[in-house]
């Protein structure tokens, strides 16, 4: 304990004593009785005045005089009792000598702790209140203690949350320089306040020369401006987000891809504080795609031509008609994988297309249902299991402005899914009509998609599922959703596992005049 602290704890000591009395003589007595050193001795004349001083004071112990015009010592006991703030507080009425027992009873039981008769004894005036103040004081004493003891509690978990703090922080940022990727972290403004040597190390930038916006002049500046106004939007949005840029390598002078993710920090309150950043390479994976889509592109078209070439020889020898049954049927037989073939290529060409923007569409005015009928005898008559698909036209406006060849592609690719993946169910097709939109659902009762899965059958190459059911390279449903969506249309699926799925493409009639109107 400080100097200081105990000079507070002796002045706390002291400790204030009410008198309340309506007789002068009485009042000067008591106070000068009790005047002596450590107490602070107070008096009311009356019971209001009394109750006026108690509150915002509080006294170790109170005397109050039992006979008072108005308002007397026993009401005056009650209020104060009644008060949460003086409950504790010890009262000692001062009665004149002959108080009958059954007001010394009535006292007791309001809350009087002890009672003098009047005249009072010096001696022993004192000497209660001796033993009250005494009282009082060990209790501010007990008090002050736990309030310490509290403090320093307090105090120890403080520098044990700001000791793991530093710890977590160390950790943090070691782990910020660990890891081969670029990490930097900004304030809740966006403005740059700290990056990591990956990023120092690949743009030459110091933390200086990166400060605030400075990172910037690290970004190719053909994308600087976009990436700037993204990354100033995403700050005032507040979530989590990815940009893509090209940043500058300082030792080579090219630029390269990154993929950056920005997360907010937030305080208990939710609001943010911070904003974490990490820069991911993604060039090599780029120029991986990017080959990958070059090969596909020279492979297919490479392999159409001697395709042409056999599916000509085998059409031809079809015809001849010279051959006996059985080499007749392995000729069909042939034929059929010729077409399969046939079709892996050309998905293989659509993919490569798409991958580099060149998926013609040709708009042209067509009725939906014909097309349904005739893609639907396709596929029967190309299905050996001659699979029942149910179509029946309605009362729709069926006219629409589309490229015919690629519907009869989507409609084609999610038919033959039906009928591959139906489990040899009937397959229904329902084409509906709502305002300027057609809605055509392909409906099989057959194995089903499970949830998870159901994200990724619209992507490149992804299978899903069974196993069983020999497929094509997880594209048709990919090429599907492109063909679509350059018809400004959705394509969406509802499945259950073991029941079945509907495959819908909502498209609008007429696609170009959408983009008429809105440019
Ligand atoms: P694939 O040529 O492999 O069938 P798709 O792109 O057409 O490729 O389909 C992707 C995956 O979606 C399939 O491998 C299959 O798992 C699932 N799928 C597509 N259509 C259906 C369907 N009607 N019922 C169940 N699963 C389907």
């Amino acid at each position: 304990m400080s100097q200081n602290d105990s000079l507070n704890e002796e002045l706390d000591e002291n400790v204030e004593i009410l008198i309340v009395d309506d007789r002068k003589q009485d009042l000067a007595a008591l106070r000068s009785v009790l005047s002596e050193p450590g107490y602070t001795v107070t008096t009311a004349a009356s019971g209001d005045e009394a109750l006026w001083l108690l509150l915002n004071r509080d006294f170790a112990v109170i005397l109050l005089d039992v006979v008072m015009p108005r308002l007397d010592g026993f009401d005056l006991a009650r209020m104060i009792k009644a008060r949460a703030r003086n409950r504790h507080t010890p009262l000692i009425f001062l009665t004149a000598a002959g108080l009958d027992v059954n007001r010394l009873y009535r006292a007791y039981s309001i809350g009087a702790i002890d009672y003098l008769m009047k005249p009072v004894d010096a001696l022993v005036v004192r000497a209660k209140v001796a033993v009250f103040a005494d009282l009082h004081r060990k209790n501010e004493r007990l008090l002050r203690q736990a309030q310490r003891l509290r403090e320093s509690e307090q105090h120890a978990r403080e520098l044990e949350i700001d000791r793991l703090r530093l710890i977590s922080e160390r950790r943090y940022r070691n782990l910020a320089e660990a890891i081969p990727q670029i990490v930097w972290t900004a304030d809740s403004h966006g403005l740059l306040t700290y990056c990591n040597q990956s990023w120092m190390r690949y743009t030459g930038l110091d933390l200086l020369a990166s400060y605030g916006l400075r990172w910037l002049q690290a970004v190719h500046q053909e994308d600087a401006e976009r990436t700037e106004q993204s990354w100033r939007m995403q700050v005032e949005l507040g979530e989590t987000c990815e940009l893509r840029c090209r940043l500058r390598n300082a030792e080579t002078g090219l630029y390269r891809w990154h993929v950056c993710h920005a997360v907010p920090e937030r305080d208990e309150s939710g609001a943010i504080v911070a904003w974490l950043v990490t820069g991911t390479d993604f060039e090599d994976l780029l120029q991986a795609i990017q080959a990958r889509d070059e090969f596909l592109a020279i492979a297919s078209h490479e392999l159409r031509t001697p395709l042409t070439a056999l599916k000509l020889r085998i059409q031809s020898l079809e015809r001849s008609g010279s051959f006996d049954a059985a080499a007749h049927s392995k000729i069909v037989s042939a034929s059929a994988q010729l077409r399969r073939l046939e079709r892996l290529i050309a998905g293989l060409l659509d993919v490569a297309r798409i991958a580099t923007g060149q998926l013609d569409i040709e708009f042209a005015e067509f009725g939906v249902n014909a097309v349904v009928e005739e893609v639907i005898g396709r596929v029967k008559a190309a299905t050996s299991a001659k699979p029942v698909i149910s179509f029946a036209a309605g009362d729709v406006d069926d006219s629409v402005h589309w490229d015919r060849l690629r519907f009869e592609q989507v409609l084609t690719n999610l038919l033959d899914n039906a009928v591959r993946y139906g489990d040899g169910k009937p397959i229904e097709v329902r084409v509906t009509s709502d305002h300027d939109e057609l809605e055509i659902s392909v409906i099989d009762r057959g194995l089903g998609i499970a949830d998870q899965d159901v994200a990724r059958i619209f992507d490149r190459f992804e299978r899903v599922g069974q196993r069983r059911v020999p497929g094509g390279l997880g594209m048709g449903l990919y090429i599907t959703r492109k063909i679509v969506e350059a018809h400004r249309g959705s394509i969406h699926v509802c499945s259950e596992l073991g029941k079945g799925s509907r495959f819908s493409i909502r498209l609008p009639r007429d696609p170009q005049a959408m983009v008429d109107a809105a440019s």
